[in-house]
């Protein structure tokens, strides 16, 4: 029943809900080194396993585990509240990465030394974190530790919230890297030859619906629609 996703794919099926906050955690145990590259659902299911025989919650804890190779193994529905920050946890996105990011000769450390946030893996977290700040804030992106009656150093000590926020916003999304090389284009419309500013995406020309005041037009939105009107400007 848990599936290994790409970012691609997780961000997709995010999209259909909204969340409060993003619950960033780390498992801290398993670590790095439990991970052999194939054994994403085996470490998700012994997390499971934890959570409920343990813990006795009602199934995993977090939504969704990014694993090193930065690929996600699914967890609680999406549509349930997490066991993830006790007081937060309403509308929460929980996400746990596998890994342990405390410095090492912290306390408490487990045995197994401590894991870096990095390539693969650091990249899907970032990926997350922009999707999920440009779309519900990223004031709403929380640490575990950040909840005061916490008491945890989660997601670790070698990770700095305001530098991983501020990698994440850097990424620049799709429309963005393509809107770069913008395009003159030329059209001719009631006789008017006009010049816009425009972009060349499969194989069409997108043009800013605004180009159309320039030919005596009232551009508006209204209730989520663009309005069109004829002025007359030019007669
Ligand atoms: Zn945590």
């Amino acid at each position: 029943m848990f599936r290994i996703i790409t970012t691609e794919e997780l961000l997709k099926e995010l999209e259909k809900y909204k969340f409060k906050q993003l619950h960033t955690h780390h498992t801290w145990k398993p670590t790095h080194r439990n991970f052999d590259g194939k054994n994403h659902i085996k470490l998700q299911e012994s997390m499971r396993n934890h959570h409920v025989n343990v813990k006795k919650w009602s199934d995993i804890g977090q939504h969704i585990t990014l694993m090193p190779d930065g690929t996600w193994v699914t967890g609680r529905p999406f549509d349930i509240t997490p066991a993830s920050i006790s007081g937060w946890n309403t509308g929460a996105l929980a996400v746990e990465m596998l890994g342990n990011f405390d410095k090492i000769g912290e306390l408490p450390f487990n045995d197994l030394g401590y894991d870096e946030l990095e390539g693969k893996q650091k990249e899907s977290m970032l990926m997350l974190m922009n999707w999920f700040g440009e779309k519900f804030g990223y004031d709403n992106i929380k640490f575990h530790r950040d909840n005061p009656s916490a008491g945890k150093s989660c997601p670790g000590t070698s990770l700095n919230k305001v530098t991983l926020i501020n990698e994440a916003k850097a990424i620049k999304k799709e429309s963005e890297v393509v809107s770069d090389k913008k395009d003159l284009i030329k059209i001719n419309l009631h006789g008017k030859d006009i010049e816009v500013e425009g972009i060349l995406k499969d194989q069409t020309y997108h043009v800013p619906i605004r180009f159309l005041e320039r030919l005596g037009y009232e551009v508006g939105w209204q209730d989520g629609k663009v309005t069109i009107n004829y002025k007359g400007e030019d007669k």
